[in-house]
């Protein structure tokens, strides 16, 4: 394994650096005018085979980019470009292919992910979602939970059960729908921190043309399945807690008196350097993963290492921000005494979701323990 950037990434990664800094993002909100920027450079969507409008650039071009964009604060396409995009190439239809990957690759469209419910997250193929199928159409009628960016999104691709008497994995079909479509009905969820990015989105017979079934009818889960695996690699977690385990590391180098004048600092300033040493075996595993990809081998108890470590260690850098910074360091932003703006009792309130989202961190101990280790089920 050589985590060496080629001599092509560098220069990528210089010219990322040249582009970022002529053109800085814009600051707050998330916005559709610096995404389409992007998509004009190609960035959205540079992993996609070139056939379909993207530049077939290696897993490693990737890392370099979400890297870049990381450091200079800079959003990148997430659901469209990284998960329904990449499964149309595989899985959809040519006439789906033509109507949906360009908007996409241009950041015109907003996509969100319709796949947990109420009761099911972890074991998702007990969905319950109906689609019934009608002439050229399916009623849809059910609920979806925790879908990001649901609220501004135009379409959701999800999953619906078509049979429900055939085992639960058979029985489900793979559906994009207009989230204009009357019937849908999209309510806000709101984090811990006050931040509102994933919402419930219901269906009461909504009315989906078949024509806008992704797959066979019956067969969604093996669709599914290719948008997961997607999903699951990513170097974003350990960038987080890489920024902010840096951030107080500044902190600390630049006000030592703040840290030093309180109790326990020697085992805080050994635990700085512990998870300094997690964060970067963190950011190898993480390398591991594209290296193994870029070899066109399969990711897979290695990916579940790499989502379960980074995200264990995001949230032990998170807990020693909100500690080291002593009881004020739970203020939020609001207070005035709240130190570096509220900055670490919302980090610490934000990494709770971190060992949840794309498979909990129970959910990836098993699959390295039977996958990975071999050791039996049950
Ligand atoms: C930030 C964030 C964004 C998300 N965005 C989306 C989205 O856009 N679209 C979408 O569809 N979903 C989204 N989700 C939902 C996410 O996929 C689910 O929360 C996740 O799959 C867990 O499901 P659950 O919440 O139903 O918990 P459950 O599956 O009910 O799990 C509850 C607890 O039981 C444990 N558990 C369950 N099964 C087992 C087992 N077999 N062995 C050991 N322990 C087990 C779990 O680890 C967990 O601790 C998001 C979640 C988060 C946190």
């Amino acid at each position: 394994m050589n985590f060496e950037l080629t001599e092509e990434e560098r220069v990528f990664r210089d010219e990322l650096r040249r582009f970022f800094a002529a053109n800085p993002p814009p600051r707050g909100e998330e916005s559709a005018e610096y995404r389409r920027l992007l998509a004009d450079h190609g960035w959205q969507t540079m992993h996609w085979p070139m056939e379909y409008g993207g530049q077939g650039a290696s897993h490693f071009k990737q890392v370099v980019l979400k890297e870049e964009a990381f450091h200079h604060e800079v959003a990148l396409g997430a659901a469209g470009p990284n998960l329904i995009g990449p499964t149309l190439i595989v899985h959809g239809s040519e006439e789906q292919r033509a109507r949906h990957l360009p908007p996409i690759a241009a950041a015109e469209v907003v996509w969100c992910q319709g796949f947990s419910e109420p009761g099911a997250g972890s074991d998702l193929a007990s969905l319950s979602t109906r689609a019934v199928r009608d002439g050229d159409e399916y009623v849809v009628n059910g609920q979806k939970i925790w879908t990001s960016n649901a609220h501004l999104a135009q379409w959701i691709f999800m999953l619906a059960r078509t049979d429900p008497d055939a085992p639960k994995h058979r029985g489900i079909s793979y559906l994009m729908v207009d989230m204009s479509s009357p019937g849908v009905t999209v309510r806000p969820l709101l984090q811990l921190t006050g931040h509102h990015g994933f919402n419930e989105v219901f269906f009461d017979d909504v009315r989906v043309p078949v024509a806008n079934r992704v797959g066979e009818e019956d067969r969604g889960w093996y669709v599914a399945t290719t948008t997961l695996d997607f999903e699951r690699s990513g170097i974003e977690r350990v960038l987080t807690a890489d920024r902010d385990l840096g951030r107080l590391e500044d902190w600390w180098r630049e006000s030592p008196s703040t840290f030093t004048s309180r109790p326990g600092a020697p085992s805080k300033r050994a635990r700085v350097a512990e998870l300094r040493v997690a964060v970067e075996v963190s950011r190898l595993l993480s390398y591991r993963v594209a290296w193994m990809q870029s070899r066109a081998l399969v990711p897979n108890h290695e990916a579940s290492m790499t989502k379960m470590y980074a995200s264990d260690v995001g949230q032990w850098v998170a807990q020693l921000v909100v500690n080291a910074a002593g009881l004020a360091g739970n203020l939020r932003p609001e207070e005035p005494r709240a130190p570096q703006g509220g900055a670490p009792a919302m980090r610490y309130m934000d990494s709770v979701r971190l060992t949840i989202g794309q498979g909990t961190g129970e959910i990836q101990r098993n699959v390295i323990a039977t996958r990975g280790l071999g050791l039996p089920r049950g």
